[in-house]
C-alpha cells in the first residue's frame, strides 16, 4: 500500500502541522503540501521556512483537489472549519485529524462529512510544550504512537493508507474506538496535564512562598511540572471541554487515590507509601523498557539540548 497522497492539505500549522510537513519532506509522502492557519504571520512563516508549497488565506482553497486534508488546529476549532471546507473536498479524498480527543471530534465532524469523503480520525501521541510553525521538526513522530479511530464501516483501502502514512511519518499504528482512545489519553495525558496546572497555579498563588522563591528553588519534581504546564492554553482549555466524561472520572479515583496517601501519610503508614512508590518506579522501567523515555539522569538534558520530542504527548 503506497504511503503518499498526490495533494496533501494542512489546515493548522502549528507544532503537529509544521512537523508533519516536515515528516512527509522526509520521506517523500506528498507532491504538493497546501496549508492554511488563522494568523496571516503563521502563513507567512510557513511559507517562508518552506514546509508548505502553497498558503491560502481561505481554508476553502487549501482543500481543493487535496487527496489528504489534516485538520491541526485546537480541537475547538475543527467543527467550524470542517463546515467551511466539506463543499469543496472532493470525492475520494481522506479528511483526518490530529486532535487530542477524539469522541466529540467523531460527534461533531461525522455529520458535516459529504458522502464520498472517507473521515478517518487520528491522533499522534508525540508533542512538545511549544508551539507555531517554528516549533516543528521531522522527527517528531519517530518511534511514537499514532491512533486512528476509523468510523464503524469505514473503507479498509483508505484506513490502510492513512495508516501507511503515518508509519512512513515515523510512528507506529494502533487502531482503537474513539471511547477507549479519549479514555486511555485521559489518565495518561490529560489528568496529568491538569495537575501539572494546578500545582504550578497553587504555587504562583501562595502567599508565603514569593514567586522568586519558587523560581529560585525550583527543584526537578517542580521544573517537570512547569514545562507541562506551559503547553498551550488554548489546545487545553479545548481538550478539557471537549473529554469531560472521561476526564471526570478518572479524577474521581486520581481524588480518592491522593486522599489515601493523604492517610497514609498522616498516619505514618510507611509501608503503604513504600509499596506504592515501588510499583511506579516499575511502570517507569516499563516505560523506558519500551522506548518511549530515555533513563539518561534529568531526562537526558543538558544546558545545550534544547526540548525535542518529548513524553508529554497530548
Ligand atoms: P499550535 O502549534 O498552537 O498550532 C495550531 C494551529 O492552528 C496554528 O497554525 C493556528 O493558526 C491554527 N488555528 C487555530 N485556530 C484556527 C482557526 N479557527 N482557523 C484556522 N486555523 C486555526 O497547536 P498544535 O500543538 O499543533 O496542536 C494542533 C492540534 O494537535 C490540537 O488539536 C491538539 O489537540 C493536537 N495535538 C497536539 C499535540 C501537542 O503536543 N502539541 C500532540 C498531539 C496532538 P495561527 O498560528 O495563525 O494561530
Amino acid at each position: 500500500m503506497s504511503a503518499k497522497y498526490n495533494k496533501v492539505a494542512l489546515i493548522g500549522l502549528g507544532l503537529i502541522g509544521s512537523s508533519m510537513a516536515h515528516a512527509m519532506r522526509r520521506a517523500g509522502l506528498a507532491d504538493t503540501i497546501t496549508g492554511h492557519a488563522k494568523s496571516a504571520a503563521s502563513r507567512e512563516k510557513a511559507l517562508e521556512i518552506g514546509f508548505i508549497d502553497e498558503a491560502c488565506d481561505d481554508p476553502a482553497d487549501a482543500v481543493k483537489d487535496a487527496d489528504l486534508i489534516v485538520l491541526c488546529v485546537p480541537v475547538g476549532a475543527c467543527t467550524d472549519i470542517t463546515k467551511s471546507i466539506a463543499p469543496h473536498i472532493k470525492e475520494g479524498a481522506t479528511l483526518t485529524d490530529v486532535g487530542s480527543v477524539k469522541g466529540a471530534i467523531v460527534r461533531n465532524l461525522e455529520p458535516l462529512v459529504p458522502k464520498g469523503v472517507h473521515f478517518i480520525p487520528g491522533h499522534p501521541i508525540a508533542g512538545t510544550e511549544h508551539s507555531g510553525p517554528t516549533s516543528g521538526f521531522a522527527e517528531l513522530f519517530d518511534g511514537r504512537w499514532c491512533i486512528l479511530t476509523p468510523l464503524y464501516g469505514a473503507d479498509d483501502a483508505a484506513v490502510d493508507k492513512l495508516k501507511s502514512f503515518w508509519q512512513a511519518c515515523g510512528s507506529s499504528v494502533e487502531i482503537m474506538t474513539p471511547e477507549h482512545h479519549d479514555l486511555v489519553l485521559a489518565i495518561t495525558s490529560h489528568v496529568p496535564h491538569l495537575i501539572a496546572y494546578n500545582i504550578v497555579g497553587t504555587a504562583s498563588d501562595l502567599e508565603r512562598v514569593t514567586k522568586s522563591e519558587v523560581v529560585k528553588f525550583s527543584a526537578a519534581g517542580f521544573r517537570d511540572f512547569t514545562r507541562i504546564a506551559a503547553s498551550d492554553p488554548v489546545m487545553w482549555r479545548d481538550i478539557f471541554l471537549n473529554n469531560k466524561e472521561a476526564v471526570l472520572e478518572m479524577l474521581g479515583r486520581f481524588s480518592e487515590d491522593i486522599s489515601a496517601l493523604q492517610k497514609a501519610i498522616r498516619y505514618s503508614d510507611g509501608d503503604a507509601l513504600e509499596e506504592l512508590f515501588t510499583r511506579t518506579r516499575e511502570i517507569r522501567r516499563g516505560i523506558i523498557d519500551a522506548g518511549q523515555e530515555t533513563d539518561l539522569p534529568d531526562f537526558g538534558r543538558t544546558a545545550a539540548t534544547p526540548t525535542t520530542n518529548t513524553p508529554d504527548e497530548k
